[in-house]
């Protein structure tokens, strides 16, 4: 928005709002209020000031000095409601405050110098709407009555007890009229022009929130807009990879068909060489088989297409499975494979395959990244209040890995060394995977290290996870 020239009116305004609790700003009305009153503090107290010639002028001996204390008087009471708003955060007892101290002394003026003959006998008017400016409307009504029962009280002192004085030379009555009459007209008129500066500060300020709200709104909608593209293109990414990894599943096992053919063919002619170099084939074919099947699970579990299945089964029994199939890779790597189950047989119910899928990736890894060491899967059971749980935690004495990448590794294609210098395979896809099949099941995987000590990834699943019951249903793409 463009800024607006500061004009000497909202000069005055910056003035008065100068040392102003920041709350009491905050507020279009309880500004406007607050600015009326420092407003009409100063002006009291300049028409205070004003007054002390007049009462010179006009008045001689004790009604001078009455008179002179009066206002005086009128002028440090008045300074107090500006103190008033700055302690109490809010204009209410401020608004009073100055209120009584303009009616008490013009009580005081319009009794001491003819009563309803004397020149300060009009300002008792303004009084009310002064209340209901600086504190409100119930304020104004307040005052308005208290105007009235001074009036009545003032005319009954007046005309039935005679009692009241005249410190004001009745001959200048005339000329003060109107020093006080002009006096008047300029402070009601400054005080309404406060109040309409004031209201029209409070709708610039209402409009240019109005302006920011819609900006919001309009961000919001961009926002909303945004991620409803975000999920259409993963959605399509996902479905282009299921289809994918379909695709190429088909013709890959026709090739590691074939060239297990050939390996027995190799056997059956004696021909060792062909033989090798055929079931390096075979080998290589299978590991990419194996990777298709990483990037089909994922791009299913990301399309939320994957099924659960339910089976009743004991926990150690699918470890042992594991470690078992694993052995062979164990001994290549010099490294001791062994599992420590629970001591009494833990069952769950859960997707027995899955569950396979899990420990495969994490005893694979923990085997890829120990050279000459120890692989450890522990089996346990655990209690969370009524909640049963089963932990798989696979510990090794391999590499370890840094604390800064323990977050980083269950993001997809995420390895710790991508550099193309790297001494371990690997898409990075594993625990990516591991990490949605756990929380799927309702679990938490998470990650214990240190570089060269080894690590611990525990798996924490409850025992009964939501699925189809077994028998399974044959998975159509695997
Ligand atoms: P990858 O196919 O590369 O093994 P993963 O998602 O299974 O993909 O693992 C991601 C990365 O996490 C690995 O590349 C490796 O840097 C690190 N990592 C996983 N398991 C271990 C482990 N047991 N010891 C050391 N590093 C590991």
């Amino acid at each position: 928005m463009a800024q607006r020239p500061l004009t000497w009116s909202r000069r005055l305004i910056a003035v008065l709002e100068r040392g102003l609790p920041p709350a009491l700003l905050e507020d279009h009305e309880m500004r406007r209020r607050a600015l009326l009153i420092e407003g009409t503090a100063w002006l009291v107290i300049l028409a205070c000031a004003l007054t002390v010639p007049v009462i010179l002028a006009t008045t001689t001996g004790i009604g001078r000095i009455t008179s002179l204390a009066a206002d005086l008087g009128t002028m440090l009471l008045t300074f107090v409601g500006p103190g008033l708003l700055r302690l109490r955060g809010t204009p209410a007892a401020a608004g009073h405050w100055i209120t009584g101290c303009v009616f008490a002394g013009t009580l005081y003026a319009v009794s001491t110098t003819g009563a309803f003959a004397s020149p300060y006998w009009i300002l008792l008017a303004i009084v009310p709407f002064l209340a209901a400016q600086m504190a409100g409307r119930s304020a104004g009504h307040l005052w308005g009555a208290i105007c009235l029962v001074g009036v009545v009280a003032l005319f009954a002192v007046d005309r039935f007890t005679g009692v009241l004085p005249q410190f004001h030379d009745p001959d200048l009555t005339g000329s003060t009229t109107a020093i006080y009459g002009a006096m008047t007209i300029l402070a009601v008129h400054g005080l309404s022009h406060l109040a309409d500066l004031a209201k029209d500060e409070a709708i610039a300020r209402a409009e240019a929130a109005a302006v920011q709200l819609e900006h919001a709104d309009l961000e919001v909608e961009r926002a909303r807009i945004l991620a409803q593209q975000a999920v259409a293109a993963s959605t399509a990414k996902s479905a282009f990879m299921a289809t994918m990894s379909h695709e190429l599943r088909t013709p890959l096992n026709a090739v590691i068909g074939y060239a297990e053919m050939l390996v027995e063919d190799a056997d059956a002619q004696g021909l060792p060489d062909m033989r090798d170099d055929l079931v390096k084939i075979v080998g290589a074919s299978q590991h990419l088989l194996g990777l298709i099947d990483d990037v089909l699970d994922l791009s299913r579990v990301e399309a939320t297409k994957l099924d659960l299945q339910r089976e009743q089964f004991a926990a150690e029994d699918v470890a042992r499975e594991v470690a078992e199939a694993l052995q062979p890779l164990a001994r290549t790597r010099g490294t001791a494979l062994e599992v420590r189950p629970p001591a009494v047989p833990l069952i769950t119910q859960l997707d027995r395959g899955r569950v396979r899928q899990v420990l495969v990736n994490l005893v694979g890894n923990a085997l890829k990244f120990t050279a000459r060491g120890r692989v450890t899967v522990y089996v346990r059971g655990e209690a969370d209040g009524d909640a049963q749980f089963v932990v798989f935690a696979v510990e090794d004495t391999g590499i370890g890995i840094r604390e800064g990448d323990h977050k980083r590794i269950f993001e997809p294609f995420t390895q710790v060394d991508s550099s193309p210098r790297r001494r371990y395979e690997g898409t990075g896809l594993g625990l990516s995977l591991c990490k949605h099949l756990v929380e799927m099941m309702g679990g938490t995987i998470g990650v214990r290290s240190q570089v060269g000590q080894g690590s611990v990834f525990t798996v924490r699943l409850p025992v009964a996870a939501p699925g189809r019951s077994a028998p399974a249903a044959p998975d159509a793409a695997c």
